[in-house]
């Protein structure tokens, strides 16, 4: 059933001490992807609070990607990469955002039609800097985040606050 494969899917997320970088505890989620039914579960959870209210999936290089096709394919609907700067060869919009230490960039192309409902992806929630630089560039190539999921969220660390969405939805805790 949906519940053992969901507690085994979060059983295969494995604790890394220190990477990248000392104080990090990494939420390594190659095990869960790694595993065809935990996978699976995780899909079908990912789309469920949103069924029907998306037309296409972006998610975040790198990890955001796998989970973006294997949710696309799942749900009959396209994708929409966001890459880090440098990448892609049209970037119609590109956005700055904080990380521990320093900043990053984003882009993304305008393939999508002004109006189309996007839902947005990624594996762990932290600060919740790249979600909201995502839902940035989203807006700003035309498209309506319609939702926002991760497999894990994180919880003290502002990111729930900072997206400000009641609709936000998590899989996991950490
Ligand atoms: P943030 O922008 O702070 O919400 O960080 C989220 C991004 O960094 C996601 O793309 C995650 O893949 C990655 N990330 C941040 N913290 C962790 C962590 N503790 N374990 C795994 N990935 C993380």
């Amino acid at each position: 059933g949906l519940v053992p494969a969901l507690e085994r899917a979060e059983s295969l997320i494995t604790l890394i001490p220190d990477y990248p970088k000392p104080g990090i505890l990494f939420r390594d989620v190659a095990p869960l992807l790694a595993d065809g039914p935990a996978l699976r579960a995780v899909t079908d959870a990912l789309i469920a609070p949103f069924a029907g209210e998306f037309d296409v999936v972006t998610g975040v290089e790198a990890r955001g990607f796998l989970l973006a096709g294997a949710v696309a394919i799942a749900a009959g609907v396209g994708l929409v990469p966001i890459r880090k700067a440098g990448k892609l060869p049209r970037p119609a919009a590109s956005a700055d955002y904080t990380l521990e230490y320093g900043t990053a960039t984003i882009e993304m192309h305008d393939d999508i039609p002004v109006g189309t409902r996007v839902l947005l992806l990624d594996d762990v929630l932290a600060t919740g800097g790249t979600i909201a630089a995502a839902k940035d560039l989203v807006a700003r190539v035309g498209g309506i985040v319609t939702g926002t999921a991760v497999l894990m969220e994180l919880e003290g660390l502002g990111g729930r606050e900072i997206l400000g969405d009641p609709r936000l939805h998590h899989i996991f805790r950490g």
